[in-house]
């Protein structure tokens, strides 16, 4: 994975993040993420590990 501001090489972190929010129907729920930081720049980007949990029903 290479980061998207400078071409540099994304490190992983181990520790996971989260992103809530509400879903279609309403219901409060989220998601776990991944998080690269990039080991020139220091840019950080973060992955929703389930991006379709705001969709009803879904898994
Ligand atoms: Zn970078």
């Amino acid at each position: 994975m290479k980061c998207s501001k400078c071409g540099g090489d994304m490190l992983k972190s181990y520790v996971e993040g989260n992103f809530s929010a509400e879903r279609e129907d309403k219901v409060c729920d989220g998601t776990v993420t991944n998080k690269y930081m990039c080991k020139k720049c220091g840019y950080i980007e973060e992955y929703a590990e389930n991006p379709n949990f705001y969709k009803t029903g879904k898994k």
